[in-house]
């Protein structure tokens, strides 16, 4: 992907920030800028950062510390969690007892809600045990099926929030560039923002 000029970023970032209001956290998916790169995230007042790999996470916050807040968005391997405790505050994708039972930050749990076998995530039959079991666990992340129109996304967001709301937990990442508006109508207090930011076109 050709990434868009640091002063584009800067203003599409000022735009979702605006439109979302102060109380959803603006996750920026940097899993599409290199190291060198970040810097210009930095000067566009990017605050939190979401890696999807582990070594990126390492190289990354060497380069940037303090920086940013970083989150973790990716498939997060049990092998993985170390480097995950030592720099993350948040991870969105938690999906597997063993990589949980690592892990010290705390999480979201990733559901799959539309069962697609092909996609990492819990049943929503499974989130109860691990409620119980993960403590540390303080909301659900979705991704649902690839559309077209963000409002196919709609039920997915919808039912999310409902089965947070039944299990009391207050975070929802949900909502991605093509349909993070609607994820925000549907409750969700993290946004996951990626090519809206950085692609060229
Ligand atoms: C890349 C990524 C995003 C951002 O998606 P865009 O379509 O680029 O906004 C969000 N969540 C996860 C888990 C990702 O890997």
């Amino acid at each position: 992907m050709t990434i868009a000029s640091s002063e584009q970023i800067a203003e599409r970032y000022r735009r979702v920030r605006d439109e979302v209001g102060e109380r959803v956290t603006v996750v920026v998916a940097s899993k599409y800028v290199s190291a060198e790169e970040m810097a210009g995230l930095a000067e566009a007042g990017v605050e939190v950062v979401g890696e999807n790999r582990a070594q990126d996470l390492d190289l990354k916050h060497a380069a940037y510390g303090d920086t940013f807040r970083w989150h973790f968005i990716g498939h997060l391997q049990s092998n993985k969690v170390k480097v995950v405790n030592r720099f993350c505050e948040l991870v969105h994708s938690l999906s597997s007892e063993s990589a949980a039972t690592r892990l010290t930050v705390p999480a979201l749990l990733e559901v799959n809600l539309a069962e697609e076998g092909t996609k990492s995530g819990v049943s929503p039959v499974e989130i109860a045990s691990f409620l119980l079991r993960f403590p540390s666990i303080r909301g659900l992340m979705t991704m649902p099926p690839l559309a077209a129109d963000p409002e196919a996304s709609r039920p997915y967001f919808r039912r999310l929030a409902e089965v947070a709301a039944e299990h009391e937990l207050p975070e929802l990442s949900m909502g991605t560039s093509q349909d993070y508006r609607v994820a925000v109508e549907e409750g969700a207090t993290l946004i996951r923002i990626g090519e809206a930011l950085f692609k060229a076109h």
